[in-house]
């Protein structure tokens, strides 16, 4: 069994690859590497039970993060990789190598030029955002918050009832709808506004925070609002780029490390790749898939430690999300292809759409209804063998 395994990326999907190859009987060496300063932590608290202060920070803590037997060498950046070598470069100018890597770098938000992150310009992705988020919460501040996705929009249902004033902007009609479609999505946009969460949706916004204001500016092409704080959440991109100038890495359209269905890089030995930097090929839809969720991270970095030490793979899961926003519960299953011709089904109050593309259930989605998941999944799967 090789001796050493070198996981970069400290968070869910490194810690939880590092807990499984234990717990599967991995004996050799184990070294995290992350750029944060922080111990290994979960980041759906941040935009949920952490900025409405229902939450004491140490939760978002993976638990056993201290005292798991491998070693975290934590506030370093890896800068390359040499696959054939088996060599990283790190940010305090040493080189590690390894005799396996896992790369779970995760994911970066997406910023705008005019709006460089700041104590009023947030994009929340990491503890240091929400903290600073948090800190400057009160009843008189007035918040805006651009990019209606699933971060967007948790964010402006749990500041909904702690601020004076919340308007969410995006440039799509309604919320979340490409993940969710139009008839959640609307429903969601109604519970926003009976929540006090002002929308302001199919129109373009620019942001400019001036730094000699004390206020940040968003414009409409007809209307012009100042913010104390705004928060940012137009979408991420795979943290690949230190991994450009390796050979013979496979990059999909936005930027994941594409891999194999159990993990492995695509030709290479040795190096494997889980979470939101990742693109694995999905044996149900027969293609890569990119899900940044914390679920999926979950299980890849289960079958990671697996397919490195041989032992029996996981059952497969299909594509799975959640988000609490207004005290609802939305998930989602399996995926909703860009054609998708949504199917609702009523159930009493609880909804469940279902998504269709090429005579085919491809995923759903369901508001209050996680009775039905199981079924649910047991359809699309069904559907799609
Ligand atoms: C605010 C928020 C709320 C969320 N809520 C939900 C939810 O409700 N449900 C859900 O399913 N999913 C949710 N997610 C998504 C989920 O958290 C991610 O899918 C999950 O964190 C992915 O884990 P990861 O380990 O791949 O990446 P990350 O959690 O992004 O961790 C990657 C780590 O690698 C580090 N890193 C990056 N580059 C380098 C480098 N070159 N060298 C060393 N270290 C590096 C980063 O600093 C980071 O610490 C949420 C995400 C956010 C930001």
């Amino acid at each position: 069994m090789p001796k050493r395994c070198v996981i970069i990326g400290a968070s869910l999907g490194g810690f939880r690859s590092a807990r499984e190859l234990r717990r599967v009987g991995f004996s050799g060496e184990i070294t995290l590497i992350g750029e944060e300063s922080f111990s290994p932590y979960q980041r759906p608290p941040l935009s949920k039970q952490l900025i409405k202060k229902t939450f004491p920070l140490e939760r978002c803590f993976l638990r056993g993060s201290v005292a798991e037997p491998f070693s975290q060498q934590l506030g370093l950046t890896a800068t390359a990789l040499d696959s054939h070598a088996k060599k990283i470069q790190l940010s305090d100018g040493k080189e590690i190598s390894y005799d396996l890597a896992i790369v779970a770098t995760g994911a970066k938000p997406v910023t705008i030029t005019t709006a460089a992150p700041s104590d009023r310009v947030i994009y929340l992705r990491t503890i240091d955002d929400a903290l600073r988020l948090r800190d400057q919460l009160s009843n008189e501040v007035r918040i805006g918050v651009v990019g209606a996705g699933f971060i967007g929009s948790e964010v402006a249902s749990s500041l909904s009832h702690q601020v004076s004033r919340v308007v969410l902007f995006d440039s799509d009609e309604q919320p979340m709808s490409k993940a969710i479609g139009p008839y959640l999505a609307q429903a969601l946009k109604e519970l926003h506004e009976s929540n006090g969460v002002e929308t302001i949706f199919g129109t373009s916004v620019s942001i400019v925070d001036s730094q000699n204001e004390d206020f940040v500016s968003i414009e409409t092409p007809s209307q012009q609002f100042a913010f104390d704080v705004v928060v940012i959440g137009i979408g991420v991109r795979p943290a690949t780029q230190w991994l450009k100038d390796s050979d013979s890495l496979h990059f999909d359209a936005v930027g994941a490390l594409m891999a194999d269905k159990t993990g492995r890089v695509l030709d290479t030995d040795d190096l494997y790749v889980v979470g939101d930097a990742s693109s694995w090929f999905d044996p149900i839809y027969q293609q890569h898939l990119h899900v940044e969720h914390f679920e999926s991270t979950v299980n890849q970095a289960m079958q990671v430690a697996r397919s490195i030490t041989g032992a029996p793979s996981i059952d497969y899961e299909l594509p799975f999300a959640w988000t609490e926003q207004h005290g609802q519960l939305i998930q989602t299953v399996g995926v909703r292809m860009e054609d998708s011709k949504d199917e609702v089904i009523h159930q009493k109050d609880h909804l469940l759409v279902t998504f269709h593309s090429s005579e085919k259930i491809t995923g759903a989605a369901l508001f209050n209804n996680s009775e039905a998941l199981e079924w649910t999944k047991s359809e699309i799967l069904a559907s799609l063998s």
